[in-house]
């Protein structure tokens, strides 16, 4: 479900609209996303020109990140290149057929044949822009160019990051009249908006599903009057002169910046790896795990979030078998004791993936016994990868606040960092636990902090 459509009409209320694109001239007529099903697809695409065509699924968070960034392209190409949506659970046997395995996935066509590289996940604009640019002759490119118009914006504070630390500091950061804004490449909520239940959040007799729980949170800290930028790329950070950059068009100065950025998946950096991203290996269970109902899935990890997501895709898959590096897992106790009790799961203990490949619709991966030394093929129809986290501070500029050995910021006791006027909260800063209320509080610490200084 897109949560925000902005169509034939740019509208000012659309928090979703890049503010530049309000500027078009009035003849300019905004072109927005074509729905289409597979029995559309020889019409609208074999037979058509230039067309992106977006393969999205409900219950997807990367997906409904996606569509106000294509709206808002659509906007700006629609008139040289047709953009085209398709309902990936609704139109199975197509997306099987182009080879799509992942929600979201762009392709791109020109005369009916398939052109560039496809795109999934969590795709950036600029990754998209890159592509319709190729797809345009220089002259058209400039000419698209010339419809945007830079635009610059003063905030008291800026925050990074919309999961539950960035929008906790939002919402009291809203509640004291501070002029704040919050900018997030994704939807607000962060990991809360991919999480299946939440058990432990207070306040709820029974488990929540995180999405909603997201979507609580953003709209009060959307009501206490913060501006919203989201589902935007942030295209530089610059901490000392307190500058961002977003969608390489808009600059936002802020006297105050707090970082929540969070922190990002490892992957394995195993051959074949990147090559299947999106295509047989996924990082997320929420948006992949469906399309395995009755299918054989393996899981690489043996922490809390391998072990929480692998009983989630118990509920579609048939099989699923963890490869865990250890020869015990490192989820707690209450986890261990789930995943016993379910009989779809068993454990590999002491081997870890070393290649990738696809032979036919299945996943080989080549696991090394740790204690061996031998390795072995491991067939399955898809690879699900938690094995742990990285602090996201490669987008934050240059010049970094003082990180600790593992690379995650520290901060004092009131959530401020080494650089001046920067705070961080959440995932991202350097201490012993990681869960939504440790955010909420450090949200909590660092606006009540800048409400007394500002
Ligand atoms: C699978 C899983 C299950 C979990 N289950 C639970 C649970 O049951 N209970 C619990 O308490 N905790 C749970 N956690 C942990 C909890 O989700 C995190 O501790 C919490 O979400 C961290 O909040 P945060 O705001 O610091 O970061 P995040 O939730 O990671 O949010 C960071 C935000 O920053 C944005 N961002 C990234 N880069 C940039 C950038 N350059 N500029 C601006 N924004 C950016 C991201 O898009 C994201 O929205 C779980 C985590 C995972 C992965």
């Amino acid at each position: 479900m897109n949560i925000c459509t902005c169509i034939v009409i740019i509208k000012k209320s659309c928090i979703f609209a890049p503010s530049n694109l309000n500027k078009q001239p009035s003849y300019y007529i905004i072109r927005s996303m074509k729905e289409i099903t597979a029995s559309d697809f020889e019409q609208e695409v074999l037979n058509g020109a230039k067309v992106l065509l977006d393969f999205y699924s409900t219950e997807c968070p990367p997906c409904e990140a996606l569509a106000p960034k294509l709206e808002a392209l659509a906007g700006l190409y629609g008139d040289k290149i047709t953009f085209l949506k398709i309902f990936r659970q609704g139109n199975r046997e197509l997306a099987t057929q182009l080879g799509v395995s992942s929600s979201p996935t762009l392709l791109f066509f020109d005369n009916g044949q398939p052109i560039l590289d496809t795109i999934s996940g969590g795709i950036r604009k600029a990754e998209i822009v890159e592509r319709l640019d190729q797809m345009l002759t220089p002259g058209e490119v400039e000419e698209i160019r010339s419809r945007i118009e830079p635009v610059s914006s003063e905030y008291d504070v800026a925050i990074l990051g919309g999961g539950p630390a960035g929008l906790t500091a939002g919402i009291y950061l809203g509640q004291a009249k501070i002029k704040t804004v919050l900018i997030d490449p994704a939807l607000p909520g962060g990991y809360m908006g991919i999480t299946h239940q939440i058990s432990n959040y207070p306040g709820f007799g029974q488990p929540q599903d995180g999405y909603m729980l997201a979507h609580f949170m953003s709209e009060q800290a959307r009501h206490s009057g913060i501006d919203f930028k989201v589902a935007v790329d942030v295209s530089s950070v610059d901490l000392v002169k307190k500058e961002i950059v977003i969608d390489r068009t808009e600059t936002i100065r802020a006297k105050k910046i707090i970082i929540g950025t969070g922190t990002s998946p490892n992957t394995m950096n195993a051959p074949g790896e990147k090559e299947y991203k999106g295509k047989g290996i996924s990082y997320c269970a929420t948006c992949d795990a469906k399309y395995y109902a009755d299918k054989e899935v393996m899981v690489v990890g043996g922490g809390n979030s391998a072990v929480e997501e692998a009983l989630f895709i118990t509920r579609f898959a048939r099989k699923v078998t963890m490869v865990h590096q250890f020869d015990a897992l490192t989820a707690n106790q209450t986890a261990i004791d789930r995943l016993k009790a379910n009989e779809k799961i068993s454990v590999l203990y002491s081997h870890e993936p070393r290649k990738f490949e696809k032979r036919g619709d299945k996943m080989v991966a080549t696991l090394e016994n740790l204690k061996t030394g031998t390795w072995v093929e491991w067939e399955s129809d898809g690879v699900f990868v938690f094995i742990g986290f990285k602090a996201n501070t490669a987008v934050l500029g240059t010049v970094l606040p003082e990180l600790d050995e593992w690379g995650y910021i520290k901060t004092d006791e009131d959530r401020k960092t080494s650089l001046s006027d920067v705070y961080a909260i959440g995932d991202i800063i350097s201490k012993k636990y990681r869960q939504i209320t440790t955010s909420v509080a450090d949200g909590t610490i660092a606006a009540m902090t800048i409400s007394k200084e500002i």
